[in-house]
């Protein structure tokens, strides 16, 4: 296993073809106040890709990854991710699966369903989560904080095999297709100011 550390973009050179796991680092969970640190990126083969991003700096192959329709984005909570990703790169992700909203419509079993319960549930791994609010901010990550930051994209692929798989067997893939192909719109409703509000209630 090995971390990548790239600054400002990523290298042409890197490429991701059927799926990539994505996690972003941010400086808060405010999408309209806080700007985008670093993208973590993985094939889903023990490496992972740290992508500094520096402020007001363009990075058109990320872009171009999150664009490409042959490439699916693999995210935990993609709601956040896409939004800050849409706000910071001006770019949507597309397509994209979300293993919390796959793990919400079949593990209704628990109501735990961040990416350390999944993890461990699912595949028996401890994830730390020591570094979370860390200061991403800072122009190069620490060795502990690319760490931390590399294993919340690691699991993604597994975990996404062993939902689809308890998706199948509840009968509830076609909802979760569904539900996550929103999540653009979701997004979109999020940083235009809906964010706390549930459109669908009468
Ligand atoms: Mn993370």
């Amino acid at each position: 296993m090995a971390i990548f550390l790239h600054h400002g973009d990523l290298p042409a050179t890197v490429r991701f073809t059927g799926s990539v796991a994505v996690d972003t680092e941010t400086m808060g969970l405010n999408l309209q106040r806080d700007r985008l640190c670093l993208v973590q990126l993985s094939a889903g083969d023990g490496d992972a890709h740290l992508v500094k991003i520096a402020p007001g700096v363009d990075a058109p192959n990320l872009k171009a990854l999150f664009a490409d329709a042959s490439v699916v984005k693999i995210f935990h909570y993609a709601r956040f991710d896409v939004g800050m990703i849409k706000r910071n790169l001006g770019v949507d992700c597309a397509p994209v699966f979300c293993t919390k909203i796959a793990s919400k419509l079949c593990r209704t079993n628990t109501d735990r369903h961040g990416l350390k319960d999944l993890c461990r549930d699912l595949l028996g791994v401890e994830l730390s989560k020591e570094q979370q609010t860390s200061d991403w901010g800072a122009p190069a990550p620490s060795a502990a904080q690319q760490q931390y930051a590399a294993n919340d994209v690691l699991y993604l692929h597994e975990l996404k095999a062993k939902l689809e798989a308890l998706l199948a067997r509840e009968g509830r893939t076609e909802l979760a297709l569904a539900t996550i192909a929103f999540l653009n719109t979701r997004a979109a409703l999020d940083l235009a100011g809906w964010a706390d509000e549930d459109i669908f209630t009468h």
